[in-house]
């Protein structure tokens, strides 16, 4: 049985007090949470996310990396100091990333490798854009994606890896991909794993759901039989929201009340 991820993506919000101010609140309300509660904070938090979540059951992970040690970078951080102050996870090739900074495939595949290297965990983002949802080549893409990012990635780290299946036209719109449909890509995702790393280590790796998770969709998106759990922007910025979607099989939500 795969233990659920809730992971957030706070992108570029809160200032370090916004942090504690945050986990003053959010600790409590997911204490008894069994779940893997990941928050991928801007690298100006992650100090006092760490410190705010000590002994906590809560991980703290950033939103990039450089795949290089160190050297004439500037402006970048290296996996290497993020291994040395502690962080276990980061996202990498997030959409906006491979949109904005022209993050490539190969780009991510350094990434992910390097992130291993150096004991953190990647959350990997996939998912097609619009115009190739609409042109009826999501799929492929999405197989891209893992055959490339993956690429030369040995299966003791493969099956550790945690995926994010996130369609480029959910995030940030407010629009959420069908249970379904969402289920059906994480599932091509598993099967694609299965092709290049065998049954147990599709069966291992953890797949999310990520585009426009709400506490009124999660409990049905994350009840799919490949969705294991979600990346959540916007509503992991509110200690309030991203604790209901954690705690999303904890309470039978009135959902009127939430809308
Ligand atoms: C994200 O940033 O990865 C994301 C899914 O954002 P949102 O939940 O706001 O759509």
């Amino acid at each position: 049985m795969r233990n659920k991820v809730i992971a957030g993506n706070w992108k570029m919000n809160h200032s370090p007090i916004d942090t504690r101010n945050f986990f003053g609140k959010f600790n409590d309300l997911v204490k008894e949470n069994n779940h893997e509660i990941i928050l991928c904070v801007p690298y100006i938090d992650v100090a006092a996310a760490l410190e705010s979540t000590e002994n906590t059951n809560i991980k703290i992970g950033t939103q990039n990396l450089n795949h290089e040690v160190a050297g004439a970078l500037t402006g970048d951080v290296s996996v290497k100091m993020l291994e040395d102050i502690g962080i276990k996870y980061s996202v990498i090739g997030h959409s906006e990333r491979r949109q904005y900074h022209n993050e490539t495939d190969d780009f991510v595949n350094l990434k992910i490798k390097a992130a291993f290297d150096h004991d953190i965990v990647p959350i990997l983002c996939v998912g097609e854009t619009l115009y190739e949802r609409e042109l009826g080549i999501a799929k492929e893409k999405i197989i891209i994606q893992i055959r490339k990012d993956l690429e030369g990635l040995p299966a003791n780290f493969a099956r550790k890896i945690i995926i994010a299946y996130e369609p480029i036209w959910a995030i940030g719109t407010g629009k959420t991909a069908s249970k379904e449909d969402a289920n059906e890509a994480c599932k091509l995702i598993r099967e694609e794993i299965r092709k290049m790393y065998g049954n147990d280590v599709a069966e291992e790796v953890r797949v999310l759901y990520g585009g426009s998770v709400k506490p009124t969709n999660a409990q049905e998106l994350f009840g799919m039989s490949d969705i294991d759990g979600g990346l959540v922007g916007g509503a992991s910025l509110e200690p309030d929201s991203f604790a209901q979607i954690a705690n999303f099989d904890k309470f039978s939500m009135n959902i009127g009340e939430m809308i």
